[in-house]
């Protein structure tokens, strides 16, 4: 068995062996009958509720959970939280799954054989954290500051972000950024000025024309955007969906377009073109908000629907249609950025420009059932120094990339390969596995050779913890508090994560485990807090938040103010010219073209086919891979295959296939 072929099931035994002797009582879960035993749990009068908010996704969606003693029975969404309305998709409710997990993490684990073979033993706190700081104490010593990484994934790592800052380094990559909405949101940044947010800012529920674009509203459950369509689809608007694939958004759109994957660019700048040359754009708002018209104009003259049906294998006239449509909706309409806009390459920066261009001259962004634009609830920081100077990221090489605005995951793997511009020998990992969610695992082993020190801060053990020197267990979202957590909605405000259960044997919270090593580090003056709840409580007092009511709703919000111009809101751009960049002058001085143009992807080779991927709606990747209660679920992955080809090579529904990729994988 070779270093990539890691056997999980032998370090999970271990990490189950240790809980079992720490924390059986604990963690014995609950499972359905216990769960079905409580179906109508009175908050008044049988068990605490606690308010607080979900990770299982990015969404945050305010939730509630019913305790009784130190069991958690079950998750609610909040009816105070506005990202929940009450409500929660599967993965949200299926959160008890993830704290009764038999494999959760429950001790520190030193590790005592080689890298990548699982041999570890239990430590005491004391151990795990003398071990970290004294090891990250040499490599700030030996190399500077900068040669520690931090690749993380979740609203937890913030307290690890303060302490590396304080540390000197300014070397954090997470994986989400240049494998899902980096094209995206450098896209957006470039022509709005800013990212189309996370959740995203999108008025769909008062949206007259909703285009979807390889988004899978329903299969992917941002739940209040799920709520959204649900209206949407009730209120008998236009729905246009673009998808090789017939997906749920599909079967409730008035249109579906099975484009030939990889040519959406071809199909934005078609519906461009019809939209100028029959003007059909919102020419006060053009002329108000944008620049670069009169060459965007110039640039799409040639892209007929005659053209992008070559490449689209779209019929012309539903290409023309369906651009009619949603001008005449406009500018309550969205063409949806979506959210994963990593698929082939430099392409999708350019992609994802069609799409802000399309919706700037559509005049969607700021309008009514377009996006919308919240002013955010302004929060204090907590007085500490300031960070000290530190070098510029290590995962780039002059000019790579210029518009990524957080350093790349695989650029600062790259770096810790090759040593340039600096060497990166400490890697912090943080509820991110590495081997699965960065592509090109042979180049994440041989970065992980070449470091001094990895640490992992996870809840269960992925396969990245396997080649980790320590594994530090933490609390998690449900047992645990988190800074505050600012809400950007309709109503902004703030919201609380705070514990609603116990954390199982010696995990602890990231607060704690981030505060302690600060006070190793010598570090201690960006850490005067004595515990998170005085941190906290400082905090809401110097933003005039009432921390008693935030405890004890989990949420509390900012006046109404107008996030749409019908409102009265006063639309600003944050651009360097103050305007939607329609044309983009600052790419043009990078080298880059100013207006997006298509470059047909290369195709499959012959005997293989495009693999497209969508989500599953009970699992997050990573996050949802270990729940017993969301894996009950789905106990298979499902693969769709187009039915003629399918005919054509014998396959019947509920056949079972294995897939193998161009390189032999
Ligand atoms: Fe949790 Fe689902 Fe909300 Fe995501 S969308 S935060 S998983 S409830």
């Amino acid at each position: 068995m070779g270093r990539s072929s890691l056997s999980r099931r032998r370090f999970l035994s271990l990490g189950a062996g240790t809980l079992a002797a720490a924390t059986a009582a604990h963690l014995a879960l609950p499972g359905h009958d216990a769960l079905a035993a409580h179906p109508t749990i009175d908050p008044a009068t049988d068990g605490r509720v606690v308010r607080s908010v979900c990770e299982v996704c990015f969404w945050k969606c305010g939730i509630q959970g019913h305790v009784q003693g130190d069991r958690l029975l079950k998750i609610q969404g909040s009816p105070l939280h506005p990202l929940s309305n009450g409500k929660l998709c599967p993965r949200g409710a299926g959160g008890v799954g993830l704290a009764y997990d038999p494999d959760r993490l429950v001790k520190p684990l030193l590790r005592v054989g080689p890298r990548g073979k699982d041999e570890f033993r239990p430590v005491k706190w004391e151990v795990a954290l003398g071990f970290v700081a004294s090891k990250l104490d040499e490599l700030r010593k030996k190399y500077g500051p900068e040669t520690v990484a931090m690749f993380n994934h979740g609203a937890g790592a913030s307290w690890f972000h303060h302490l590396f800052k304080a540390y000197g380094t300014a070397n954090f990559g997470a994986p989400s950024f240049a494998q899902c909405r980096g094209p995206r949101d450098v896209a957006f940044e470039l022509t709005f000025g800013s990212d189309p947010g996370s959740p995203e800012l999108l008025d769909v529920s008062r949206s007259d024309c909703l285009v979807l674009l390889g988004s899978h509203i329903g299969e992917n459950m941002h739940n209040t955007q799920v709520q959204d369509f649900a209206e949407l689809v009730a209120r008998g608007a236009d729905i246009i969906v673009v998808d090789p694939r017939f997906s749920t958004a599909a079967s409730k759109a008035r249109t579906w377009m099975p484009i030939r994957p990889g040519t959406d660019t071809a199909l934005l700048l078609a519906w461009i073109h019809v939209i100028i040359k029959e003007g059909r754009w919102q020419r006060d708002y053009v002329s108000a908000y944008t620049s670069g018209f009169d060459k965007l104009a110039a640039a799409v003259e040639s892209y007929t629907p005659e053209w992008a049906s070559a490449e689209t294998g779209l019929d012309p006239e539903s290409i023309r249609n369906t651009a009619r449509r949603i001008a005449g909706a406009a500018p309550a309409v969205l063409v949806h950025p979506g959210r994963h806009t990593t698929w082939y390459g430099p392409g999708d920066t350019h992609r994802a420009r069609a799409v802000a261009i399309l919706n700037g001259i559509l005049g969607s962004w700021g309008h009514r059932g377009g996006f919308f634009r919240p002013s955010g609830m302004k929060l204090a920081k907590f007085p500490t120094p300031p960070y000290p100077k530190t070098k510029p990221p290590a995962d780039r090489v002059e000019g790579e990339a210029p518009f990524a605005f957080e350093p790349l995951a695989h650029g600062l793997r790259r770096a810790t390969i090759d040593g340039k511009p600096y060497p990166v020998k400490g890697w912090f990992v943080y509820g991110t596995n590495l081997i699965q969610s960065l592509p090109q695992r042979q180049e994440t082993l041989e970065a992980i050779d070449a470091l001094d020190l990895l640490v992992v801060a996870d809840l269960v053990p992925a396969e990245i913890a396997g080649y980790a020197d320590v594994v530090l267990p933490e609390a998690a979202y449900l047992e645990r508090y988190d800074d505050l957590l600012g809400i950007s909605w309709h109503r902004s405000g703030v919201a609380l994560r705070q514990p609603m259960i116990p954390p199982p044997g010696d995990a602890k919270p990231g607060w704690w485990i981030a505060r302690e090593l600060g006070h190793r580090l010598g570090l201690s003056a960006y850490f005067p807090w004595t515990d998170v709840e005085a941190y906290l409580k400082e905090r809401c007092r110097l933003s005039n938040v009432d921390y008693e009511a935030l405890k004890r709703d989990g949420v509390v919000l900012a006046p109404e103010k107008p996030t749409v111009i019908e409102d009265g809101l006063a639309l600003t751009l944050a651009t360097e010219s103050g305007k939607v960049e329609l044309y983009s002058e600052r790419l043009e001085k990078a080298g880059f073209a100013p207006l997006p143009i298509f470059e047909r992807p290369e195709g499959p080779p012959p005997g293989y086919f495009r693999l497209l991927y969508g989500r599953a709606p009970g699992f997050t990747f990573g996050r949802t891979a270990n729940n017993r209660l969301l894996g009950e679920l789905e106990h298979h992955d499902g693969v769709w295959l187009n039915r003629t080809v399918a005919a054509d090579l014998g396959f019947s529904d509920g056949d079972k296939v294995r897939l193998v990729n161009q390189d032999g994988a």
